[in-house]
């Protein structure tokens, strides 16, 4: 079947993912494969701005690259790789860093957050991140970008230095990418507060044990209004209900109805998601444990597809030098 186009999109290697990181970006990296040629990338170069200790970044990538695969990434179609594997996207970065005002990009809203985060870390690539991924989009010449509504300024930051260098070189050869809106569910941790993360250690792996998934469920703070078990609950509120939602289709009515009543009490609430959560995640733990089996297909997998990617990237890289006048 003839696909819509490319997507491009890319994540941090952080290791084994979570929950949050599943319902927030994997599924749909998974669902997007249906109708797009898609290309999902490791972004290791990236995760080198914010990171002191560098030990684990390598096993980082190999973590969750297993977890794409476990989760139904499909790397005969679709290019998955480390973006260190494909050095054109640095390439790019410094010819697109000479098309981007350094104002434009210490102004960012994010820039300025990321130096009230690591004030004494404020490195040179911290300021040219966004340059790196839009050489990172426009290297594929990917014309689709899902993205989260919070990140549409990245997209855009993307659209307007490709417009910029389409615009002064008189060539239309790189492509301005469009955002594909995607209804990102965003997963509070455990801690029902702040946004599911490991930093936070509020997370649930998806690789965990069904008895370790079952212990953190039965930790999630829930509606903080239902002191007792007699006391009726806010399903709207409580995060332990934001997961019935994904994990729990067929139950999600029926406890949004005895919460309020309190017919069901949170204890035997946490044991029906546990339960659902384990049973979803049973075919990809089974996978994941005989792909883990075998380190050293996970790096065939990623060295495949930097081969393919290089192949996109190299023929962009050529245009690009003669629009800018490099020789060749
Ligand atoms: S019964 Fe379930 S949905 Fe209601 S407050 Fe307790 S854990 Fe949350």
């Amino acid at each position: 079947m003839a696909k819509k186009g490319r997507v491009f999109s890319g994540a941090r290697p952080t290791g084994r993912q979570h929950l949050g990181n599943y319902l927030g970006a994997i599924k749909n990296y998974v669902a997007l494969q249906d109708e797009y040629d898609c290309v999902y990338c490791i972004v290791d170069l990236h995760a080198l701005t914010t990171m002191e200790e560098f030990e684990d970044l390598k096993q980082n990538s190999a973590e969750m690259a297993l977890d794409w695969l476990a989760a139904g990434i499909r790397p005969d179609e679709t290019i998955m790789f480390v973006q260190s594997h494909v050095p054109q996207v640095t390439e790019l970065h410094t010819i697109l860093s000479m098309f981007t005002p350094l104002g434009k990009l210490t102004d960012l809203p994010t820039f300025k957050e990321q130096v009230a985060q690591q004030p004494h870390n404020v490195n040179y690539g911290l300021v040219g991140y966004p340059v790196l991924m839009s050489a990172d989009i426009a290297l594929y010449k990917a014309d689709t970008v899902p993205v989260g509504i919070d990140q549409a300024s990245h997209i855009e930051f993307t659209r307007e230095v490709v417009r910029t260098f389409n615009f002064r070189t008189k060539k239309q050869v790189l492509i301005e990418p469009q955002m594909k809106n995607t209804e990102y569910l965003k997963v509070l941790g455990t801690d029902g507060v702040q946004k599911m993360g490991k930093s936070l250690n509020n997370h649930i792996e998806l690789a965990a044990t069904p008895e370790e998934t079952q212990a953190k469920v039965m930790t999630m703070v829930t509606d903080p209004q239902r002191q007792r078990r007699t006391d009726p609950g806010r399903p709207e509120v409580c995060n332990v209900f934001t997961l019935h939602k994904p994990f729990s289709p067929n139950e999600v009515a029926m406890i949004d109805t005895e919460c309020r009543r309190a017919g069901i009490g949170c204890v035997d609430c946490k044991k029906i998601l546990a339960k659902n959560i384990n049973a979803h995640l049973e075919p990809f733990r089974a996978k994941r444990a005989e792909l883990a089996q075998d380190p050293q297909h996970v790096w065939d997998v990623l060295h495949d597809g930097a081969k393919r990617a290089q192949t996109i990237a190299e023929v962009t890289l050529a245009e690009v030098k003669e629009a800018v006048g490099l020789p060749l």
